[in-house]
């Protein structure tokens, strides 16, 4: 009984400190990826970089990407989508100026990454998915991880999400060939949109909408490569 004990006790040691050295790796590939993926490139926002820093991106790609999680680049997600490159995410955030009582809405959950990192910085964040089992995922997979603040939809985001609209923030994560109305309607006086603009054929704009009273200013940012923003064709 005691010689199964201390085997028990050896085992328990030795799984618990696997796991945790497994953990220390990921920790540690993140803030390598922070400093030289995202400071490096001129990200300064405090709150970015805490919420990169924070959130687990290992734990939004399937455990085949895991060890490729904070590689400088996109990765596949299933149905043919991507979670975006890091540094995009982190750009993205950034340029949203959002600050804690902001309320967002982000089009294209995806994997629900970005949805969790914004969540890190303001009181909610709404986020609409079309791919039904990518939205049902992700779902399941930020409330597994706690993210109490975020609210998945599965629809066609173009449409934004009238019932909870005026948005201090509209980030869209999947390229439109123009900017959706809705969106512009939902966004609050003062309130920002990021979104990349252009085909899945040729180059992508990443485009600021500023809001301000009636006026709409848009500018362009970076050439960006999203997949498409779909759309459901009604009958
Ligand atoms: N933000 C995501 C990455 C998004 S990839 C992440 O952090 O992982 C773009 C996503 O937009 C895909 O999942 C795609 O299915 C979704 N999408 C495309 N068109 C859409 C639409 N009209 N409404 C909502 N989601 C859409």
């Amino acid at each position: 009984m005691k010689k199964l004990s201390v085997l028990l006790i050896i085992l328990l040691d030795v799984g618990f400190f696997s796991s945790l050295s497994g953990q220390d790796k990921f920790e540690t590939n993140r803030k390598e990826m922070i400093k030289k993926q995202i400071q490096a490139r001129g990200i300064t926002d405090k709150n970015t970089l805490k919420a990169m820093e924070e959130v687990p991106r290992h734990l939004f790609v399937s455990e085949e990407y895991r060890d490729r999680a904070y590689d400088d680049g996109p990765l596949p997600i299933g149905y043919g989508q991507t979670i975006s490159q890091p540094y995009i995410v982190a750009y993205m955030t950034e340029l949203l100026h959002v600050v804690p009582d902001d309320v967002v809405l982000e089009i294209g959950t995806g994997s629900g990454y970005q949805a969790a990192v914004l969540s890190r910085i303001v009181k909610k964040v709404y986020t609409i998915e079309i791919i039904e089992e990518l939205g049902l995922a992700a779902k399941e997979k930020l409330a597994a991880l706690n993210y109490d603040n975020v609210e998945v939809k599965i629809g066609d985001g173009y449409y934004g999400w009238e019932e909870h609209a005026p948005y201090d923030g509209i980030i869209v994560t999947a390229a439109s060939e123009y900017i959706p109305p809705p969106l512009i309607q939902q966004l609050k006086d003062k309130g920002r949109m990021i979104i990349p603009v252009g085909s899945s054929f040729s180059v992508q704009n990443l485009m600021l909408v500023e809001k301000t009273g009636d006026k709409i200013r848009t500018k362009s940012l970076i050439p960006v490569r999203f997949v498409p923003l779909t759309r459901n064709i009604k009958p």
